[in-house]
């Protein structure tokens, strides 16, 4: 297939944007849940949350292990949580997960991808160590569903689909991939690569401030956000890659790529909102 690449410039995000209504609730913004972080790893979690309540979730429950819910609780007021299981989850209450920040590859993690993968019927979408762990149990591929998508760094896509030599060459694979798969693939980095279906854009914004732990633990809050609101998947990560790279545009504002952190980024993310409404 020949690739044709747009680019994801501020137009095409301001179209693509729904408006708040005024009339509207909470329950018109969707229930988000996010499977993340594990001990030593809660800042994940904590990430992912914060981040998807910056973009516009109706409500976010956080599932994370029992013993660790005080940090979560403590740090995030406005999530609701759930917990690790070693039997069924019950998925039925929520319009659309994000899983991967920050699980590990345990078994308790492996299962709840498994579960997912076979039970959840609504968006989803896998970073991280879920990507991991499809890597580890390759026939997972065929029990992903329609437009799931799929947030790799070159290390994950690679971890996944096989070793690429070149960006270029690993682009061109990631947009035939998602389409022979029928997923989205994000395929992160210096101006990240959004596709499916054979069509395919790289991102404007951000930079290399990013370029340190927790930032695309923050872009899989930020998507989830918009799959939970309804948003179709491709269009929902066309928005999230490029509010998450506007956000740290912004914060250039007040810090410099060495010491932003990710929690400015986030922090930042009204603005962005803001500057494309
Ligand atoms: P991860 O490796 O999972 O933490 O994801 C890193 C996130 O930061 C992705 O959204 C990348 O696109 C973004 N990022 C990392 N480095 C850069 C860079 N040099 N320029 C722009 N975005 C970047
Ligand atoms: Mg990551």
């Amino acid at each position: 297939m020949k690739p044709e690449t747009g680019m994801l410039t501020k137009d095409i995000i301001k179209k693509l944007l729904i408006h708040r209504q005024a009339s509207t609730n909470k329950g018109d913004y969707g229930h988000s849940i996010i499977f993340a972080g594990n001990t030593g790893k809660m800042g994940a979690a904590v990430i992912a949350a914060r981040a998807c309540l910056r973009s516009g979730t109706g409500l976010l429950t956080v599932n994370v292990p029992k013993e660790e819910r005080m940090i979560l609780q403590t740090a995030i007021p406005e999530a609701m949580l759930s917990f690790r299981s070693t039997s069924e989850y019950d998925f039925s209450r929520f319009s659309a997960a994000g899983i991967g920040p920050g699980i590990g590859t345990d078994k308790k993690s492996d299962k709840m991808v498994f579960d997912l993968l076979e039970h959840f019927n609504k968006p989803l979408l896998l970073d991280a160590d879920a990507l991991n762990i499809v890597a580890a149990h390759r026939e997972l591929l065929k029990k992903v569903a329609h437009s799931t998508i799929f947030t790799p760094h070159p290390k994950e896509f690679d971890r996944l689909f096989g070793k690429h030599d070149s960006e270029t060459e690993r682009r061109s694979a990631a947009i035939n991939l998602a389409n022979e798969h029928n997923i989205v693939i994000v395929l992160k980095g210096h101006q990240t690569l959004i596709t499916a279906r054979g069509i395919s854009c790289l991102n404007t914004t951000g930079n290399a401030g990013l370029a340190k732990g927790g930032s695309g633990d923050a872009l899989t809050g930020i998507i989830t956000a918009f799959l939970a609101q309804g948003y179709e998947p491709f269009i929902a990560a066309k928005i999230g890659v490029y509010l998450h790279g506007l956000a740290a545009d912004i914060a250039l504002g007040k810090q410099s790529m060495e010491s932003m952190l990710v929690t400015d980024v986030i922090d930042c993310l009204g603005a962005a909102f803001n500057h494309v409404q």
